[in-house]
């Protein structure tokens, strides 16, 4: 049999296929090829599910989006949601409608992407299911993962009082974004947006470190993940936009443009960075756990009682974006 494309191939050796690729994990007692995976608990914990969906030209598009860096992203971004929970990742199953006309090799990649992810983040594929598409790749992956029911961090916990934390910096996936449509390319911003890394090890310190209030994984930008955690919390914020981190090279990018891209940094999206609240007390502690993850945290804000969410600029004034003149730059 000529196996050199998907129609020689056929459903069962795409999978069989993937199967090989996969490697074993921790609690699989039964992988791919059942009609059910079956997987072995932790004692004393509970599960965590989330599941994301990738359309070809609504989430990404071949033509920017390499096939290894969109293998690593579609499970990355399943990930984070684990991640924002202060969950450990463990199993996933990857569903695919793939149009019959896709080069494997697009495929092997694909899939060699999914599972160098599943690897740096101790995740095993265990399932998933496979069939043709009539137009477009569609990709849908469904994340498991564990811990301790009093370490697992919801949106509703914070506080008045408590201070507004964001991990790593905002706006580089955006901004890569920007570059991305005009055909320019600037590796590390290109990189943000094309092969983001899931907060995995931050996310579980910060559930241990018994300082964090609530936590979210920024997906749509800081303004309005910060805005779910207020709005199920019943609290509002300041969120202060000279205190928002920035990476050198948005600041290099943003140099270029007419105005500051403050928006770009607010609500740009697709950071996968954690955002987090936690009383005033915890600073130091928090500043130290995330130094021993390699990474940085900033307090960006304050947790108020009022239930608006407000942005103030660096002179205490408020910021509406749609002042800046600059709605131009957001799709
Ligand atoms: P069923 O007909 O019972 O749905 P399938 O033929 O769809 O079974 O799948 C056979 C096995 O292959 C199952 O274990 C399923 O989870 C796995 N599988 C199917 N598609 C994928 C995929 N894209 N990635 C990983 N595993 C897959
Ligand atoms: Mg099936």
């Amino acid at each position: 049999m000529k196996n050199n494309n998907l129609v020689d191939l056929g459903e069962f050796g795409l999978i069989s296929r993937i199967a090989n690729a996969a490697r074993s994990g921790r609690g699989v007692v039964t992988g791919i090829g059942d009609d059910a995976a079956v997987t072995a608990l932790t004692s004393g914990m509970q599960l965590l599910t989330s599941t994301d969906m990738l359309l070809e030209d609504v989430h990404f598009r071949r033509c920017w989006h390499d096939p290894y860096r969109l293998g690593r992203k579609s499970l990355a971004i399943n990930i984070s949601d684990i991640a924002a929970m202060g969950g450990i990742p463990r199993w996933a199953t990857l569903s695919l409608a793939i149009p019959a006309d896709m080069p494997l090799d697009f495929l092997d990649e694909f899939t060699r992407g999914f599972l160098a992810m599943a690897g740096e983040h101790g995740v095993a594929l265990i399932g998933g299911d496979t069939c043709s598409s009539k137009q477009g790749l569609v990709i849908s992956v469904t994340i498991i993962g564990e811990q301790l029911p009093e370490l697992i961090l919801r949106r509703s916990g914070a506080r008045p009082g408590d201070e507004i934390w964001v991990t790593g910096t905002l706006g580089d996936a955006a901004m890569g974004l920007k570059l991305v449509e005009r055909g320019e390319g600037e590796e590390y911003l290109l990189n943000r947006l094309l092969d983001p890394i899931p907060r995995t090890t931050a996310g579980i310190v910060l559930a241990g470190s018994g300082q964090v209030t609530a936590m979210i994984d920024v997906s749509d930008g800081i303004l309005g993940d910060f805005g779910h955690i207020a709005e199920l919390s019943g609290v509002g914020g300041i969120i202060r936009l000279a205190d928002l981190p920035l990476s050198p090279q948005f600041r290099a990018a943003a140099a270029g443009l007419p105005a500051f891209p403050h928006a770009l940094a607010l609500s740009g999206g697709e950071d996968y960075e954690l955002c987090f609240t936690a009383h005033p007390d915890g600073r130091e502690k928090i500043i130290a756990l995330m130094k021993k993850c390699g990474i940085e945290a900033a307090p960006v804000g304050i947790v108020t009682s009022s239930p608006e969410v407000a942005v103030l600029d660096a002179n205490g004034q408020p910021f509406h974006q749609s002042h800046q003149g600059f709605n131009h730059f957001v799709s």
